[in-house]
């Protein structure tokens, strides 16, 4: 673990995204109220609260557990000149506490598998105004046989991972409404994800040269990059945007 953070800190990002994709989800998302209120669940290092904040003009409470990240968010918050638009909070994804109803937009990118796909999209909806909207990434198979080294890379590391179809219909059986699905593009992953994680990748094995059980440890964080290299065709992150229904009218 200490090493994976070694790997991975001060990446621009942590997790595959980019400025272009979350514009593209952001335009799917209509009728916000102007400035709308948004909650960031999982804002990491903060490149999608920076850009929903320029985009929307809105108040963004962006929430992560991980406090140098936090740290992170508001220097760049600052650089960007949205600092009076952001409002970094240290919470847990498993114990929100915010009024019930009060977000216009819950986002969460690369995140909402550390509370469970489907254990987010039931809990985090009590925090969204009826209408209001959830735009969440989420590693996604995108073909009915992965090739199997995908498939028994994933099944160790992160085996409740479901299809794009089977996340859909669970969105509809929860209730949702006006599902939109994108996949984000594998450059997504290279650029501002793994690309910088390789860098850092080759660096360490230069400083724990001689180590073997540290090169064993960044050979198993390097297999995650030669899967995707190899099987990017049959899965990827995939972004759903959804909506909450609006309050029912009562019939007279
Ligand atoms: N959205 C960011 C970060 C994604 S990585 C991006 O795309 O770059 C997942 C994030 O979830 C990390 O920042 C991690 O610190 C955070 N996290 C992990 N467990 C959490 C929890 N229980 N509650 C809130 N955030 C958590």
């Amino acid at each position: 673990m200490e090493l994976f953070l070694e790997v991975t800190a001060g990446l621009p990002r942590q997790g595959p995204g980019s400025t272009a994709a979350t514009l593209q989800a952001l335009s799917m998302v209509a009728g916000l109220p102007r400035p709308p209120r948004i909650l960031d669940v999982g804002c990491g290092p903060g490149a999608q609260t920076i850009d929903l904040a320029r985009a929307t003009g809105g108040s963004i409470v962006a929430m992560d557990l991980h406090q140098p990240f936090l740290h992170e968010l508001a220097a760049r918050a600052k650089e960007a000149g949205v600092t009076s638009h952001i409002s970094p909070i240290r919470m847990s994804m498993f114990a929100m506490s915010f009024a019930s109803q009060s977000f216009d937009l819950i986002w969460s990118e690369g995140a909402i598998y550390i509370r469970g796909f489907e254990a987010g999209l039931d809990d985090w909806r009590r925090f969204l105004k009826p209408g209001g909207w959830l735009v969440v990434s989420e590693l996604s198979w995108l073909v009915a046989e992965a090739p199997e080294q995908a498939r028994s890379f994933w099944a160790a590391n992160y085996p409740a991972m479901r299809s794009r179809e089977a996340n859909g219909k669970l969105i509809q059986a929860l209730g949702y409404v006006d599902l939109q699905t994108f996949v984000l593009p594998a450059q997504d992953w290279w650029d501002n994800y793994y690309g910088p994680g390789e860098r850092r990748l080759q660096q360490a094995r230069a400083r724990y040269e001689g180590d073997p059980e540290a090169c064993a440890m960044l050979d198993e964080i390097g297999r995650e990059y030669d899967v995707f290299r190899a099987c990017s065709d049959s899965y990827g992150y995939v972004f759903y945007v959804m909506r909450n229904p609006a309050a029912a009218c009562a019939i007279s």
